[in-house]
């Protein structure tokens, strides 16, 4: 059995062909198509893609605030449709933290559970444990107009896992802090789910923020999901061209199949190890993707020279160097070498993996 695969009971939310549409007739757009996915329990889960692709929507159905125009969505084997977002076992944190002002951060965290009536020792006892995991007891009666962006963050979140959702869905919340909090706060994220053991539904268009804290991505595009997996496969062994290009920096090479699919023949003739997406054709014209760190230089006429071609460009980058090379025959790449190893002019060859991914388009 494949130890990656999803079984019925594994599932917090599966989402079965969901379409949603907003306005009519010239207006009309098709913001979800059709999307199947089944997000496991227990894990960080991330919906990435660029500015309008669906994520937003995806999220907003989850948690009830619209409603699709098709499909079904089943929350711990539930049908959820018919209730309202506050009867949903759902909770969500939003870009802008919407926390009350002049009230203290502990009353701030407590407010859902006291809304739902819920007694004060109840309250009070959930609150100190909310206080402890965010590491914020030191600022228990602070107003929260007296914290920074970071702490708010902090507050929002320990404010809706009070009441222990199922599902936390996360619609970019860490998009209004400056670089280095974000960082933080990536890796206190990713500690707080594994801590609470719910569910975080994560919304970004920031792919390195979808693989610093995954457990699985999904890559949406035009409102639909191209791939679905943890950080290293869809780095790895993207499946769609949309998905190479849009995660990290890739070559992009034409290749044609052969062998049935056993090989793939590059630019200039050499021969490589062909790795394939289920389903796709298995001869023919193709693009190939290599990762610019996956690729080496060698002498131009060294056996291990799947390519050839001359420097065209050097870019340091602190960790270390881009150097572009103008292939013969046609097109550039880039590698990224810890030294610089070459000249700009210098003839080079470059080395490739001895399986590459083929995308299909
Ligand atoms: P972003 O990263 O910019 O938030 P997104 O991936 O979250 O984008 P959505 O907000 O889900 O994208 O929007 C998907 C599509 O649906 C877009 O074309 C958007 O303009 C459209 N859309 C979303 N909400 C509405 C609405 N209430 N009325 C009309 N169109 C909408």
């Amino acid at each position: 059995a494949d130890p990656g695969a999803t079984t019925a009971s594994d599932v917090m939310i599966h989402a079965g062909k969901v379409t949603k549409t907003f306005g009519q007739g010239a207006g009309k757009v098709t913001a979800l198509d059709a999307v199947s996915v089944d997000i496991r329990k227990n894990e960080f889960f991330t919906l990435l893609g660029p500015s309008g692709c669906g994520k937003t929507t995806l999220l907003r159905l989850i948690a009830g605030f619209e409603l699709p125009d098709g499909g079904q969505i089943l929350l711990d084997g539930q049908e959820i449709g018919h209730l309202p977002p506050y009867k949903r076992p759902v909770n969500t944190v939003f870009q802008s933290y919407a926390l009350f002002p002049h009230m203290s951060v502990a009353r701030n965290i407590g407010f859902g559970l006291e809304m739902q009536g819920r007694p004060k020792s109840e309250i009070k006892e959930a609150t100190d444990r909310m206080l402890a995991l965010v590491q914020m007891e030191h600022l228990a009666d602070r107003r929260t107009d007296q914290l920074s962006g970071g702490q708010q963050q902090r507050v929002a979140l320990a404010r809706a896992l009070a009441p222990k959702p199922k599902v936390l869905l996360l619609d970019e919340p860490l998009s209004a802090l400056d670089l280095k909090l974000r960082k933080e706060m990536q890796i206190e994220l990713k500690r707080l789910q594994e801590e609470t053991g719910i569910t975080f539904v994560f919304v970004t268009h920031d792919q390195e923020e979808a693989l610093t804290m995954s457990d699985r991505i999904a890559v949406m595009k035009s409102g639909a999901i191209l791939q679905v997996g943890a950080p290293k496969q869809i780095y790895n062994n993207p499946a769609r061209r949309f998905v190479a290009d849009f995660i990290g920096d890739i070559n992009i090479l034409d290749g044609k199949l052969a062998e049935n699919g056993a090989k793939v023949v590059l630019p200039g003739g050499a021969s490589v190890g062909a790795l394939l997406a289920e389903g796709a054709a298995r001869d023919g014209r193709v693009s190939v993707a290599i990762r610019p760190e996956n690729m080496g230089l060698t002498a131009p006429d060294a056996t291990d020279a799947a390519l050839k071609g001359r420097v065209s460009n050097i870019v340091y980058f602190g960790a270390g160097h881009n150097l572009h090379v103008q292939l013969d025959g046609g097109g550039e790449v880039m590698v990224r070498r810890a030294q610089s190893e070459a000249e700009i002019g210098a003839p080079v060859g470059l080395t490739v993996p001895d399986a590459v991914q083929v995308l299909v388009d």
